[in-house]
């Protein structure tokens, strides 16, 4: 029998989010073991979780969650009470390229997971919380009126925001077939260290500093709600512990932006950092073909996740973006 007070799984524990959750984990509650399950796809760098790798509260292993016997074994192996799932392919520009890929990690993984843990739980989920990850894109796009409530319908209109979308359907419909101890998490746009740098934030950081196009869809006023990715994981953990089971909870930052005006944020913080002289890397700027489907305009009412269990997200919108530039800064010279 292990001695943890918890034992908790989590997937994509190498990418950008799952990163930061397992150092949070690891460092906060030493009573828990953490056991990490990552493909490490391109998306993923085990450099980023170098300050809790030897702890003795965390176990890393390379699985697929494509893979149902290797997931299986791990919740056997380490007596997995918790898990937290947020493997994904994650870019919904490859999503455009490459959709199957995208229903089996994001769909068959999710459901091998859940298949694993009704298996493996057995109908006793006594202190057994299945958490799985989301994001706001599958309540699809909005105009400049208006936010997604839990309650809002699901209209996915990518590939990643419908396999995104299906694998919350199964969560949930685990719940209510199985009574399976589920909770789920809607989020909006994060950034900050650790991204792959595909995503605007860190694509652009690295542009600007190279001196290479600044590639920018359309006309560039597509919107959306950023978090820092620190506030997102106080609120995982705060879900984790506190959330009702079988809920929902929308997390956003109450930060809408468009993209020319994080665009123009990012040059004037790369130029000033790099010491060029003011807004010099504007001409970098280059407007191309929209993306297929391009949603317009997410933005995420969290007022129950504020009201219920006391969140707030703590990190400005500036102040998260000078510390992830910062990070960007430091990480390119070091590699
Ligand atoms: P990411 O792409 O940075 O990381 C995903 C991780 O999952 C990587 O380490 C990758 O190696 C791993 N992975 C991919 N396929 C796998 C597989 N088949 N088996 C095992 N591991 C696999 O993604 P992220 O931005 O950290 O997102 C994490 C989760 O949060 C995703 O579920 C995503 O949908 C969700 N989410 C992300 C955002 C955001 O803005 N980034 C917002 C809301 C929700």
């Amino acid at each position: 029998m292990s001695n943890y007070k918890k034992n908790i799984l989590i997937t994509g524990g190498a990418g950008f989010i799952g990163s930061h959750l397992v150092i949070q984990l690891v460092k906060n509650y030493s009573n828990y073991r953490i056991i990490n399950i990552d493909s490490l796809t391109y998306a993923s760098n085990l450099k980023n979780l170098l300050e809790i790798e030897n702890s003795s509260n965390y176990i890393f292993k390379k699985i697929d969650i494509r893979d149902k016997n290797a997931v299986y074994k791990i919740l056997i192996k380490y007596e997995v009470d918790n898990i937290i799932h947020l493997a994904a392919e994650s870019h919904v520009d490859n999503s455009i390229e490459n959709p199957i890929e995208f229903a089996e990690t994001n769909v068959i993984g999710t459901l091998n997971l859940l298949e694993s843990a009704r298996s493996y739980w057995n109908n006793n989920f006594l202190n057994k919380c299945f958490y799985h990850v989301s994001t706001d894109e599958v309540f699809g796009s909005l105009g400049t009126e208006g936010s997604f409530l839990e309650s809002t319908p699901y209209n996915p209109r990518s590939p990643y925001s419908a396999s995104k979308a299906s694998s919350d359907h199964f969560a949930r419909a685990y719940h209510y077939t199985y009574k399976m101890p589920v909770i789920i998490s809607n989020c909006s746009n994060n950034y900050g260290p650790h991204q792959f740098t595909e995503k605007l934030i860190p694509l652009m950081i690295k542009n600007i500093v190279n001196n290479q196009i600044l590639p920018i869809y359309g006309d560039g006023k597509n919107i959306r709600d950023w978090l820092f990715v620190k506030d997102h994981i106080e609120a995982i953990d705060l879900i984790f512990h506190n959330g009702k089971k079988g809920e929902t909870y929308n997390i956003g930052g109450d930060n809408e932006l468009n993209n020319i005006d994080i665009i123009s944020k990012l040059i004037l913080g790369v130029d000033k950092a790099l010491s060029r002289s003011e807004g010099s890397s504007k001409k970098l700027i280059s407007f191309v073909t929209d993306r297929k489907g391009h949603d317009f305009r997410y933005s995420i009412d969290s007022s129950k996740l504020k009201n219920e269990l006391g969140w707030v997200p703590k990190t400005g919108f500036d102040e998260g973006l000078q510390l992830t530039i910062d990070w960007f800064l430091k990480s390119f010279k070091e590699n």
